[in-house]
């Protein structure tokens, strides 16, 4: 869709550029949201692209993810040997059913800054624990837990000039195991209810509930809870929250249910690790 009202884009190569951002100039991503509806208030956009961020960079502490780095981009991460967190990175790209124009456009940061309860890099970035870091428009910066970053159904700690730098991964989560479980109401529908499992090598177990719930929520414990803790902690979630996608009561039902398949599955891994040492 044309953003008629939008008289001027501007590439931005260096910070400075971003100064232009304010509430009727906002940054330009992949397109596939800001595009896709009318937005009469807008004149401007700054287009992020060309800053020329490399899209993933491992380092010796993790893996650094540029906002810039596309779905389809994040797809595609190389395995490398003792990530035993891989596979978590596909399951949740494919998370977002869009055509391949979306895949390919579609950028993590631009998940992640529309804050749709159904935002499945924002069930990654908080499932494994990530920073993001935040430019601030008065030139600062700030390095926000991913689990604080998304407040509400399509709100989150950015101010309208601000912009999402990148996303760190702690190399930490990227050895943890993982498991996954998505439902929704249509086999190519928006997600109902997305949950990820983490359970890191010091025993430490974390739950993130996704989706079902109007911002995420993140459940952790020392060491993996019995099922009777786990579906207590999970009942006393209180953003269980009803649109087209799942009503809340469904949603909560397949957070307790999909909750326990984690923790059963994870338990599994735990003991089969527990065998070959
Ligand atoms: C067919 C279809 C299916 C979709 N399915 C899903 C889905 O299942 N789940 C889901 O969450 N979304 C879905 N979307 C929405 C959208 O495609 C994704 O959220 C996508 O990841 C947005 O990324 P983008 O790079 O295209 O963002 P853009 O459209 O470029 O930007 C989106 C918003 O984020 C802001 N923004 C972008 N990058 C930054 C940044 N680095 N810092 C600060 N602000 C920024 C923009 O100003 C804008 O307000 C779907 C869209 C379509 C068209």
């Amino acid at each position: 869709m044309d953003l008629s009202t939008v008289t001027h884009v501007t590439a931005a190569r260096q910070r400075s550029d971003l100064a232009a951002l304010g509430p009727t100039v906002v940054p330009l991503a992949g397109g596939s949201e800001l595009f896709a509806y009318p937005r009469a208030h807008l004149t401007g956009l700054v287009d992020l692209h060309s800053f020329g961020w490399p899209a993933l960079t491992v380092t010796g502490d993790g893996l650094s993810i540029a906002a810039t780095c596309t779905i389809a981009e994040l797809s595609r991460l190389p395995m490398r040997a003792g990530w035993a967190a891989h596979p978590l990175f596909y399951h949740c790209c494919t998370a977002l059913f869009g055509s391949f124009k979306v895949w390919n456009v579609a950028t993590v940061g631009g998940n992640l800054a529309t804050s749709l309860p159904a935002g499945p890099m924002i069930t990654l970035a908080v499932a494994l624990d990530a920073e993001l870091l935040v430019w601030r428009g008065d030139g600062s910066d700030e390095v926000v837990p991913a689990r604080e970053f998304v407040t509400g159904d399509m709100t989150n700690v950015l101010a309208p000039n601000d912009v999402l730098r990148s996303i760190h991964v702690p190399l930490a989560s990227l050895q943890a195991r993982t498991a996954y479980r998505k439902i929704a109401l249509s086999p190519l529908g928006r997600s109902g209810a997305v949950l990820a499992g983490l359970l890191l090598i010091d025993g430490t177990f974390v739950l993130t509930v996704t989706a079902a719930t109007l911002h995420p929520v993140q459940l952790r414990y020392p060491a993996l809870p019995a099922a009777e803790v786990l579906a207590r902690d999970i009942s006393a979630i209180d953003c269980w929250f009803t649109d087209a996608h799942g009503a809340a009561d469904w949603r909560r039902a397949m957070g307790l249910l999909l909750g326990e398949e984690i923790r059963a599955e994870l338990a599994g891994t735990a003991t089969e690790a527990g065998r070959h040492s």
